[in-house]
């Protein structure tokens, strides 16, 4: 089992490490001709409209489409979140459309440019999770088909559709490896 992190831009080299934590072999993704050796791919956080220009530069927006709608598991941070949800507002731009909720970029104006904080996940046990919020975008929408699992300020952000997961925050930026043990699970679980 490989996991795949998209390397066009952002953060990537930090969910390289907590995957290289959890002992889970993985690898970087910048063609689409590489996707085939992976069984899940994480979107990291950085900045969507640039990521958004590479994807359409490397013709990667269909096959990580393709990548989604076969069950492969995918979990986007933040930027990643963006370009995983079905409608973009703040500004309107393109996306993969996998994940049925719709974000409004930076949707915390001001007061959220960056902002630490810590709260109770009871989906990850009983320790509190350490949330990083950076120009985080809301999610003002989600689907039937989309569970909430965490909301903070009255906003989910944490959800998931059967094997694409998003969160607004950047859990790759503590030291806290829960979230991406669980997507580890979710990828192990998706190859029975
Ligand atoms: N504001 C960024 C965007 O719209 C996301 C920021 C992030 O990933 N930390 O793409």
């Amino acid at each position: 089992m490989k996991i795949g992190v998209l390397a066009l831009q952002g953060d990537f080299a930090a969910h390289g490490r907590m995957l290289s934590q959890l002992g889970c072999p993985w690898t970087e993704i910048r063609r689409a001709d590489q996707l085939g050796e992976v069984d899940g791919l994480i979107l990291p956080g950085g900045e969507s409209s640039t990521m958004l220009k590479f994807l359409c530069e490397e013709n990667l927006l269909e096959p990580l489409q393709e990548f989604g709608k076969s069950g492969k598991p995918m979990f986007g941070t933040c930027a990643g979140a963006i370009l995983l949800a079905q409608d973009v507002t703040g500004p309107a731009q393109a996306s993969l459309g996998v994940l049925d909720i719709a974000v409004q970029r930076n949707g915390y104006g001001r007061q959220l440019d960056s902002l630490v904080t810590e709260t109770d996940c009871p989906a990850l046990g009983p320790e509190p999770l350490e949330l990083v919020f950076i120009r985080a975008p809301i999610i003002n929408r989600v689907g039937p088909g989309v569970d909430i699992l965490l909301e903070h300020r009255d906003h989910p952000v944490w959800v998931r559709q059967g094997n694409i997961m998003a969160a607004t925050f950047h859990p790759e930026m503590t030291e806290d490896t829960r979230m991406h043990r669980k997507f580890v699970e979710m990828v192990e679980t998706s190859q029975d």
